[in-house]
């Protein structure tokens, strides 16, 4: 089924992409893995860390090359991310929220907002996020409140957003308003501005987590904040609703790659220790009661993988993928919290210690099921993309 927006299909050498895979191993192995504990658990910036991704290009990961980025696919880009996922989640939001912000400039933006936005946003010059949810609105998007009325060649709004990654580390970010608060149906009153940090552009603290440490999540608020009217994504307003789940599609994938990485990475951690643990006399991988926790992970684990990688590909052909993306979405984020859980109680008292990795993992899994659209959400927009697709 063909995409209502046209995106172009990216494709990569195999060997091209193994060499850029090899060189995110090396970088988790020597700068990643001796560091998350630390960071975690203090929630501290990984500032050396996006200092190193900016400089390997990854918040150009998916921007096309002629703006700078790597222009990579979908399908390598969720590889990318599972691995280090598999290792710290948290950091790959850093990049995610940024790319998200790119995505819909590069696919919703004219001709002159790619020139001027994009190369910025590739070279990590300008990182940023995306800025949707308010405090009374995050799955109702159409319920947000904050409001951009036009003056002239400007915009001026008002408004307060809710949990913003990178909000404060971030300079610039795709910001969903309302143009027609009095539209209906309500989204054709709501419209995506390209909205960097400014005068009326204020910032409060970052939340304290659960898990999701070190990456900032915050309330922005907007108190007549003016932009140029040529912020506006795609010069035309009433498209926003559409651009924010459009985009969203990426992000999907995204979050799925990195309930992968969780998932897989719980695995890796308690398939170690149950070789190294023993009781009555033997390794408890050989316990029956483990090694059926063991192959039910593995199991999910490579289902979420491939259901991943196949919303990829669709992605990469530009073909329509929100009900492939969804499905990834939600099993993989579900496989990472079974996952963390099980790898936690394989390792007995010891997984519930801030000295085993495998807490993180428990902690961090949780998110991917509420982020990008909850899994209730996700089960609701399958259930309608399937049946309109298998119209009676
Ligand atoms: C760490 C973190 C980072 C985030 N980063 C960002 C970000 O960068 N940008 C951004 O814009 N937002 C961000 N969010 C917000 C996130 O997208 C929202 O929290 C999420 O969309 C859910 O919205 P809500 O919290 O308002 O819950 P609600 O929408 O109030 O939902 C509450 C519960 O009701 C369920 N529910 C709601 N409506 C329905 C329905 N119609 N049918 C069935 N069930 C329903 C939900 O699934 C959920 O279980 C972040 C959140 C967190 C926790």
């Amino acid at each position: 089924m063909a995409s209502a927006v046209e995106t172009e299909q990216r494709t990569i050498d195999p060997e091209d992409e193994r060499a850029f895979l090899e060189a995110i191993e090396k970088w988790v192995e020597s700068e990643v893995i001796p560091v998350v504990m630390e960071h975690d658990h203090g929630d501290i910036w990984p500032e050396k860390l996006v200092e190193q991704m900016t400089e390997m290009g990854l918040f150009g990961a998916t921007i096309g090359t002629e703006y700078g980025g790597l222009g990579l696919p979908a399908t390598t880009y969720a590889k990318i991310i599972a691995y280090i996922s598999s290792y710290w989640m948290a950091i790959t939001g850093i990049v995610n929220s940024h790319l998200i912000m790119a995505t819909a400039v590069e696919r919703f933006g004219t001709p002159e907002q790619k020139a001027k936005w994009l190369p910025k946003f590739a070279s990590g010059e300008i990182r940023g996020g995306l800025a949707l949810t308010e405090p009374n609105a995050g799955t109702d998007l159409q319920a947000i409140r904050t409001v951009a009325r036009r003056e002239g060649d400007e915009y001026v709004i008002n408004g307060t957003k809710t949990w913003i990654s990178n909000g404060i580390q971030g300079s610039c970010f795709a910001l969903l308003v309302k143009t027609d608060p009095k539209a209906e149906p309500r989204y054709k009153g709501m419209s995506m501005m390209i909205a960097p940090k400014g005068e009326g552009f204020g910032v409060g603290k970052k939340f304290d987590k659960l898990g999701y440490k070190s990456i900032d999540s915050a309330e922005l608020t907007f108190d007549n904040y003016r932009i140029p009217a040529e912020n506006l994504i795609g010069m035309e307003e009433g498209q926003g609703f559409f651009q924010a789940t459009g985009g969203l599609e990426l992000g999907r994938i995204n979050v799925a790659a990195r309930g992968v990485g969780l998932a897989e990475g719980a695995l890796r951690l308690a398939t170690e220790y149950a070789q190294l643990r023993e009781t009555m006399g033997k390794p408890i991988s050989e316990h029956q009661a483990i090694q059926l926790k063991l192959g039910e992970m593995v199991t999910r684990a490579r289902a979420a993988r491939l259901l991943t990688l196949d919303a990829a590909e669709a992605y990469d052909r530009g073909l329509r993928c929100d009900m492939e993306a969804g499905m990834a979405k939600y099993y993989a984020s579900e496989a990472a919290v079974r996952n963390s859980e099980e790898g936690l109680r394989i390792h007995g008292g010891y997984g519930y210690s801030k000295e085993y990795d495998i807490e993180r993992y428990y902690r961090d899994s949780i998110l991917m099921c509420i982020g990008e659209g909850t899994n209730e959400l996700q089960r609701m927009i399958i259930s309608k993309q399937w049946v309109k697709r298998n119209p009676a």
